[in-house]
């Protein structure tokens, strides 16, 4: 289906040195403008026609909004007739956010999230069995059939391994009607003058029923009391036998029977490094870390410190302490702040650089006494480390500017991660393996994963799976597999960024608009060049127009339509000098003509 303007018209085109051009480039297809560097190619894809499509998007906004992002110049054109919506995919880095991944900016990790929050299981990170979770109609069934004609507690866990003296929570459960709780394994009666050893951590369950299993009347009273001590307990729940010590816990979140240990079901925020339920507690879901790297504290070692040789001292403004202490651990080994950085014994350095907190007697044989050195000193990096992690000075900026060194994190491995997070697996790959696999072997993955599914997994995974394959389909299509949804966006090309949004583009499905590209088969090899082609007619035969800027002859050859901007560069150039379709173009009295056909 074609608009009813077929073309996009343009005007009296002047911008930087377009010769006042009129251009009628036809919609819905796949055209090439090419021309040599500096030809006016790009003045008239990206400074004239981009450019007025930006500008007229920004007209609709509010003249509220527009105050704020500022009104954008009107291109030096006459007219542009036939415009549609215009998005440019261009040769840069998308992002230099240290969050922004393969995965998030094509949306692959959203649905990945998703796919594990419905269908993953839970194995424990102690024992790596599976663990299970209960309906609270399962808990009820389990009780009556595994405690049949048995009189038994039923307990609320309301403290685990906590201090405090919880003077007010027993006040607080008398008041409520609970008589007893087990507290630290011993059942008590809760008094109103009840209190704890502060100091000491507990274990605290509040007895919440009584109950003869199978006897009417406790039968009567079970579902209730059941709920109530599940929202006491946070979703777990113990039974004690009147006659026994042992508990045996039932939890509505996934938990390890044995160990007791447990986990939340899981949501999407579950696997977010973004989100505090999901990203690792030490480096906040970056998967690096700043460390001081002693490696930078000397550059010239000729120098002394009182000469300036140990750097970190130039960036800390008030360090008369730490250059006492350092004169102290000197003197013990018979030197002092005048003794070149080459010269001093690695003991030494890793006392002032680590710290050190011993007494020693050194001979003052001028003397001829034994003098005492106490030393207690945390040592140059800890001290560092702590002014960065204040953040507030700017010796912080200079410190962690100059010495600090990304690495991964210890925690998560560079997973971003919490372990809770990774404890979630299908087919045996936690999501941080998976996002880490290359996008080929995601896709293999994919596959096999619904092969083992059970039937109900099947229909639960079905949706996800098919938009996870269609989206990552676009990115093999444009020649991406080797890359990983765990990479960085910032160790991209420009190149690749640019693959990234064309793939993200057409996974949009977007209609009815223009797109304007420049260079896209740069740094490509033939293969991957022929599949870009593919996508940018795929983008072309959904129902939108595409602009491309390029020298390549594969893609110009591919083209709809070409026009050669030129004669030359600069103000030589600025002039449509041939528009038509390709096979004709070989034939053409050009440059670019004498370039396809092998002539130059
Ligand atoms: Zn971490």
């Amino acid at each position: 289906m074609k608009d009813s303007k077929e073309y996009i018209e343009v005007y009296g085109a002047r911008e930087h040195n377009l010769k006042n051009i009129n251009v009628k480039i036809p919609r819905n297809e796949l055209v090439v403008i090419t021309g040599l560097s500096g030809s006016g190619k790009s003045s008239l894809a990206f400074d004239t026609i981009f450019a007025e499509g930006q500008r007229r998007y920004i007209e609709t906004f509010s003249a509220y909004a527009r105050q704020f992002l500022g009104g954008l110049e009107r291109p030096d054109v006459d007219k542009i007739d036939g415009l549609s919506p215009v998005i440019a995919i261009e040769q840069k880095t998308t992002s230099k956010n240290p969050r922004s991944t393969v995965g998030t900016v094509t949306e692959l990790y959203d649905f990945l999230r998703l796919l594990f929050a419905r269908v993953s299981d839970a194995y424990s990170l102690t024992s790596g069995k599976k663990l299970v979770s209960y309906t609270e109609e399962q808990i009820l069934h389990a009780i009556q059939n595994n405690y049949k004609n048995e009189k038994v507690m039923l307990l609320a866990p309301v403290v685990r391994s906590r201090k405090g003296h919880y003077h007010e929570l027993f006040v607080q459960m008398a008041k409520k009607g609970y008589g007893q709780a087990r507290i630290d394994g011993e059942i008590r009666e809760l008094e109103y003058n009840l209190k704890l050893d502060r100091y000491k951590t507990h274990d605290i369950d509040i007895v919440i029923d009584r109950w003869i299993i199978g006897e009417a009347s406790s039968e009567s009273r079970m579902e209730k009391s059941l709920s109530t001590a599940l929202q006491m307990g946070d979703g777990i729940i113990g039974i004690q036998k009147l006659d026994s010590d042992h508990i045996e816990y039932f939890s509505r979140n996934l938990m390890d029977a044995e160990s007791g240990h447990s986990l939340a079901l899981p949501e999407p925020n579950t696997f977010s490094f973004n989100s505090p339920k999901g990203s690792c507690f030490y480096c906040k879901g970056l998967g690096t870390v700043k460390k001081v790297n002693t490696d930078y504290f000397v550059e010239n070692p000729k120098l002394s410190i009182n000469q300036g040789g140990l750097l970190p001292l130039e960036d800390i403004k008030s360090n008369k302490w730490i250059l006492s202490q350092s004169k102290n651990i000197l003197e013990i080994f018979g030197l002092s702040l005048s003794t070149p950085m080459k010269d001093i014994p690695k003991e030494a350095l890793d006392y002032i650089y680590n710290g050190c907190h011993k007494e020693f007697n050194k001979d003052l044989k001028y003397a001829g006494v034994n003098k005492k050195i106490k030393i207690s000193f945390d040592g140059l990096v800890p001290m560092i480390n702590e002014l960065i992690d204040d953040k507030d000075s700017y010796d912080a900026v200079l410190l962690e500017r100059h010495f600090t060194t990304e690495e991964n994190c210890p925690e998560c491995k560079g997973t971003r991660l919490q372990p809770s997070s990774l404890s979630f697996k299908i087919a045996d790959k936690n999501i941080a393996e998976v996002s880490a696999m290359s996008l080929s072997d995601f896709m293999v993955w994919l596959v096999e994963i619904e092969d083992q599914f059970s039937n109900k997994n099947k229909i639960i995974a079905h949706e996800i799976l098919k938009e996870l394959r269609t989206r990552l389909q676009f990115l093999l299509d444009v020649g991406l597999e080797y890359l990983s949804l765990s990479r960085s966006t910032r160790t991209l090309s420009g190149g690749e960024s640019q693959r990234i949004r064309l793939a993200t583009q057409i996974g949009s499905q977007l209609v009815n608009v223009l797109y304007i590209l420049d260079e896209p088969s740069i740094g490509l090899h033939q293969r991957d060049n022929e599949r870009l082609i593919n996508s940018l007619k795929n983008l072309r035969d959904i129902g939108n127009s595409v602009l491309v800027v390029e020298h390549d002859k594969d893609m110009i050859l591919e083209a709809n339509e070409v026009l050669d901007v030129g004669p030359r560069a600069g103000k030589f150039g600025g002039e449509v000098l041939w528009q038509g379709k390709p096979a004709d173009l070989l034939k053409a009295d050009t440059i670019t003509a004498d370039y396809l056909t092998g002539k130059r």
